[in-house]
Order: structure tokens, then sequence, then C-alpha cells
């Protein structure tokens, strides 16, 4: 069965979102497997394995089998991947991204902020001071934070076109 994980975006964003190794891990789901399984391919430790899985069944990308060893007691898992559950992740990821750097650009855009040798303070700050620091006596100036802005503006466009793709 062809993963969407073969997408390059999907994978990117996964890997982005979660960790290159969470993304090994998914790869290796490719049919139903056991934990040891996939520890012994990927040649990592099981716990290692075991905390990835754990990870990716927190954000439903996975689900399991559990079956018990009458002999033993104990319990073994069967790891299945929601390859319907992947592109879904995928693109809550970036609007959830999105939204956050939007309210980022509101606030670079909305609040102006001033400077001194020591800190960044709010306009309300530094009109209380009469725009003349009280802790290094240097002036208050208006802080530039248009490359703040251009970076998170291409950041949207790029999370943008990531999401359109997907
Ligand atoms: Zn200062």
């Amino acid at each position: 069965m062809a993963s969407v994980i073969k997408s390059g975006i999907v994978r990117d964003v996964l890997s982005e979102s979660l960790s290159e190794s969470h993304v090994n891990v998914l790869e290796r789901l490719n049919e139903p497997k056991y934990d040891d399984d996939v520890a012994n391919e990927l040649k990592v430790k099981a716990t290692v394995v075991r905390t990835i899985l754990n990870d990716l069944h927190q954000s439903s990308l996975v689900e399991y089998q559990r079956t018990k060893n009458k002999k033993t007691g104990w319990y073994t898992y069967l790891w299945v991947r929601r390859e319907d559950k992947i592109v879904e992740y995928v693109q809550q990821y970036l609007k959830t991204q999105l939204i956050d750097l939007n309210t980022r650009l509101d606030d670079e855009t909305r609040n102006v902020t001033f400077q001194c040798g020591c800190m960044r303070v709010p306009y309300g700050t530094a009109m209380e001071s009469n725009f003349v620091c009280p802790s290094c006596s240097k002036p208050f100036v208006e802080c530039d934070n248009s490359e703040v802005i251009d970076e998170i503006v291409s950041e949207v466009s790029r999370l943008n076109s990531l999401l359109e793709q997907t």
C-alpha cells in the first residue's frame, strides 16, 4: 500500500512537528508490526521505539492490538499505522502554526516597542519614564521590527503553500 508519507511535503511536516525518528518509525509500519521488530529494523532500542509509538498514539497516528501471552502473562502490542489520520494531522499542525504566527504578527504590527541599552518595553512604559530608561539612562527609541515582521510573513506564506499542497 502506498503511504501518504511518500509525499515529500507530508513527510517534511511530520518530521518538523514530531521528529525524524518518529517519521522513521511510521515508515516502518507499512504493515502491522511489533515494537521489537520495528526496533530491530531501525537498529535502535525497543524502549526508544516504544516511547515514539506512544507519542504517535497520542497524536492518533497509530493504533495497536494488544494480546496477552498466556505463558508469561505479558502483553504484546501489534502496531498499525492510521493512514487515514496522517493528512488530517499534517493539516491540523499547519493550521495551528498559522494561528500562532498570525497572533504574533498581530502583536508585532500593533504594539510599538521601545528599546534602550538594556531592555525592550511597550510604548506606555517608555512614555511614563519620559522616554529615558531609569536603569541605564539611555533614551528609549522605537524598535524597528520590520525584519521580524518580514520573517513571520514569509513563514506564513510557506505554511500556507504547504497546506494547499496537502
Ligand atoms: Zn535601559
